[in-house]
């Protein structure tokens, strides 16, 4: 017997066939002798519909009120499926953040979870009933309802797993694992049966959009084993109840994994936007000048590359960041001009990230040639990089950018295994 956290995302619970679908993912694992507590989002496209509201009613409105509205679609959907597993004879009953309580801070509309008390579900999972948690929200220090930003069931769900110490939380959603890429770009991809959460953390940083990045870093801090799953298969058919060994990718600390590949997988964003101010003057304080209102303006700065001047008196300073932000970013900039003391901007939108991700290039050398080698080949152009430890990203033209992913995913192997 097991504790288990289950999540299911807004496609899995799109209406009442879906919730009754569902449901008979949770009763399987009731059945089976498991203590369950679910995490639910709102029904697909309904959050957007009431965020549409808030701002149709005035675009200016109070986060507070924003939280009130967008919040109902979780409490909708927990109640929902509170009912219907009680139709199939199981103890259910749903939660809403504030009556756990999730406490959040004060961010309303993109709160942060500080601390939750899961000693009541603990003890009514213990008497055998199931908990139906509304995801995406909890109660902030005003006392008042407080959302956790945009797709943040996925960190509801982890951190409820980590407050009832639960031995794994389980995010069931319309892909049934985490792949080597995105199987749309390349149809060879693999899922994968285990990810570090590491590497998960920069895939979801870089590109992939399965989990909320922000569940992935709670999930790493406090080690929550969590399993990405499918609901649209039927709840059950073989395997799917096989408590060690189901369908789907593990997200688990490094050592969880035997096999290390070198490269894990390939990451892409799309619509980034670059940045060059050239000769920009080569002394303390101009980064600070640069970065600093871009970040009072909350423009969300990436790739940073600076080169080395030749004479010690101009350099020229290259960055990207998200093609909506441009002509903020350049407007920002344009005020700066005389205090950072560049000459012009340049700037080029609708570019690609193409990201190789995995842990095992710690202790492999060359891994980075490799990359360049299979993009030379194909005449692919880079225009900037950067690296870390366990990733190289890699900016090129938007019109290569699949192209890239393909070529990359095979100059590592990863359609072969
Ligand atoms: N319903 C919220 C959203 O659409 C939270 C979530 O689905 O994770 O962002
Ligand atoms: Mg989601």
């Amino acid at each position: 017997m097991a504790r288990i956290v289950m999540k299911f995302g807004g496609t899995s619970v799109a209406d009442i066939d879906r919730i009754r679908n569902v449901a008979r993912h949770v009763k399987r694992e009731v059945d089976a002798g498991h203590e369950v507590a679910v995490v639910v989002s709102a029904m697909s496209g309904k959050t957007n519909e009431l965020v549409g509201w808030t701002k149709a009613a005035d675009a200016m409105h109070d986060a507070r009120e924003y939280d009130a509205v967008v919040a109902s679609g979780e409490q909708v959907t927990s109640g929902l499926l509170a009912i219907t597993l009680q139709s199939m004879g199981i103890n259910a009953r749903s939660w809403q953040g504030w009556q756990i309580p999730i406490h959040t801070d004060n961010s309303h509309g993109a709160a942060r979870i500080l601390e939750i008390d899961g000693s009541e579900i603990i003890k009514r999972m213990g008497e055998g009933q199931v908990a139906v948690v509304a995801g995406f929200q909890g109660l902030g220090p005003d006392n008042r309802i407080a959302t956790l930003g945009r797709g943040g069931s996925d960190t509801s769900a982890v951190a409820i797993a980590a407050a009832v110490k639960a031995d794994r939380c389980d995010i069931y959603t319309d892909v049934d694992g985490v792949y080597t890429t995105d199987p749309r770009i390349e149809p060879k991809a693999r899922r994968l049966k285990k990810v570090g959460f590491e590497e998960m953390l920069e895939m979801a940083s870089l590109g992939s959009k399965v989990l909320q990045v922000r569940s992935v870093e709670l999930a790493m801090v406090f080690k929550v084993r969590t399993f990405v799953r499918s609901s649209f298969v039927d709840p059950d058919a073989p395997g799917m109840g096989d408590f060690l060994n189901p369908p789907g990718t593990l997200i688990c600390d490094e050592e969880e994994i035997v096999e290390q590949e070198v490269v894990t997988g390939i990451a892409y964003a799309k619509d980034e936007a670059q940045i060059s101010l050239r000769r920009v003057a080569d002394r303390p304080g101009v980064s600070a000048a640069i970065f600093g209102p871009l970040a009072e303006t909350h423009i969300n700065v990436d790739m940073i590359v600076q080169n080395i001047s030749e004479d010690g008196s101009r350099t020229d300073m290259t960055f990207t960041v998200p093609t909506g932000d441009l002509e903020k970013a350049q407007k920002v900039l344009e005020d700066q001009k005389d205090k950072v003391g560049f000459d012009v901007i340049q700037s080029e939108s609708g570019l690609v990230k193409v990201s190789v991700i995995g842990v095992g290039m710690r202790s492999h050398a060359g891994v980075a040639a490799t990359a360049f080698k299979a993009l030379a080949e194909k005449g692919i152009n880079i225009k900037a990089i950067t690296t870390s430890e366990i990733k190289i990203s890699i900016l090129i033209d938007g019109a290569y950018g699949e192209l890239a992913v393909r070529t990359l995913h095979s100059a590592y192997g990863l359609d072969k295994k």
